[in-house]
């Protein structure tokens, strides 16, 4: 009989995304009359239509793709030149990262996910609470971690909290780690890191010569000047650090899929002998064994986003989502609660009313505005006590979200 890798057998059974279901269908039912009302501010998926400039290079490029002249077929493993040059002439050309320090994908989640084929076991690893669940899950099944307690925490693994005290970027800590997770802007608490606070992260990584994994899949929605919006703007991080972004929140890839890792050639790893080994040697030849790139008409329709129009349509998508987080948090506050985050980030992350935890909170929304939000403590056990609304939802959606919050819960 064929083996399983008994590591998926620790993992916490995806509880939250199904638990929020469940309870869906449980209100549904025994509230028939209400069921058309329910609006779902929930899940992290984005709304609003493909951009056309996107939707119009995608289309020219199957057509490419029907003629003998100009038909492709297998790709580069990495990404084609055109968009790794975009990407670098868009976002990196100011920040020293070259075209083959760019590795093009079908998404970060995989991204984020895979990069522990080329990391060892025995790494300390840091993730921040609450967090991004993949990264958790991943160094699950790959057996870095032991098994996991009731609040979903694992053996092994060193949490980092993250909550109103600290502005939900996590305090270095006081003992060295290998590798450490970041996410800014944040899912879910919509916080950004600044640039004092990412330089301290930095500073550490050198000294301990550790390797952050820095996930900036929401770095479009940053509208303060002063935040980062890639960890390269930070000196040293190109000797200490990976980034990895996405075309899904800012183009509306979700479903088209394209994102990048970003791999400098002075970030290094070392073998159990101490032999030094650089990071993106791995990380290509990775690539070329186990991906054969992302789709054609999807790299060229990613390279859209980039014309002139497709930043004018992108800007508006950003517009649009960074909008219904002003109102929401606006909605919010006007009715006492304490909000955080949804001013660099399409997630607001507000405190629970004293007394009620992140699922009462989940049930009270249900009921009394029929708005599906996420419970923090479904993102680690620092989410306890506070709740997520998604930004990502129709205008209407959203206000009218704020009506009912207002109406209702104050
Ligand atoms: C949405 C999201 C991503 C992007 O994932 P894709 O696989 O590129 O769609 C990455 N990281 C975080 C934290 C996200 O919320």
């Amino acid at each position: 009989m064929a083996r399983i890798n008994e590591n998926f057998l620790k993992l916490k059974a995806g509880y939250l995304f199904p638990e929020i279901a469940r309870r869906v269908k449980a209100f549904v039912e025994a509230n028939p009359d209400k069921a058309g009302q329910l609006i779902r501010c929930g899940i992290g998926d984005v709304t609003e239509p493909l951009p056309e400039a996107a939707r119009n290079a995608m289309k020219a490029a199957v057509d490419e793709l029907g003629s003998r002249d100009s038909f492709r077929g297998y790709g580069p493993e990495q990404g084609y030149d055109f968009l790794r040059d975009s990407i670098v002439a868009n976002n990196y050309a100011h920040l020293g990262i070259e075209a083959d320090e760019i590795f093009v994908s079908d998404g970060s989640k995989c991204d984020s996910g895979n990069i522990l084929d080329i990391l060892g076991s025995g790494n300390k690893i840091a993730i921040t609470d609450p967090v991004y669940p993949v990264y958790v899950d991943t160094n699950v099944m790959i057996g870095n971690t032991g098994e996991g307690d009731e609040d979903g925490r694992y053996e092994g693994l060193v949490y980092l909290p993250c909550n109103a005290d600290n502005d939900f970027v996590p305090a270095i800590p006081d003992e060295p780690v290998d590798l450490i997770y970041l996410c800014y802007p944040n899912n879910p608490t919509g916080a950004a890191a600044t640039r004092e606070q990412l330089a301290a992260w930095v500073a550490y990584a050198k000294k301990h010569e550790a390797l952050i994994l820095f996930d900036a899949a929401y770095e479009a929605f940053i509208q303060d000047p002063e935040v980062p919006r890639s960890i390269y703007e930070i000196e040293g991080a190109h000797e200490c650090a990976l980034e990895f972004r996405s075309f899904s929140k800012n183009g509306g890839f979700t479903g088209v899929r394209c994102g990048w890792v970003v791999a400098p050639k002075t970030v290094f790893g070392t073998t159990e002998s101490g032999e030094k080994i650089a990071i993106r040697d791995l990380w290509s030849r990775r690539t070329s064994t186990k991906f054969n790139g992302a789709s054609y008409p999807v790299q060229r329709g990613a390279e859209a986003l980039y014309s002139e129009e497709g930043k004018g349509q992108v800007k508006e998508l950003i517009t649009h989502y960074m909008e219904n987080a002003r109102l929401l948090r606006e909605a919010c506050e006007k009715v006492g609660l304490a909000v955080y985050g949804g001013e660099n980030a399409p997630y607001v992350w507000v405190a629970c009313p004293e007394g009620t935890d992140s699922w009462g909170m989940f049930d009270r929304m249900i009921n009394e505005v029929q708005v599906v939000i996420t419970p923090g403590s479904g993102f680690g056990a620092a989410g306890e006590g506070y709740f997520r609304i998604s930004a990502f939802n129709s205008r209407e959606n959203a206000l009218e979200v704020c009506k009912r919050i207002q109406a209702n819960l104050g």
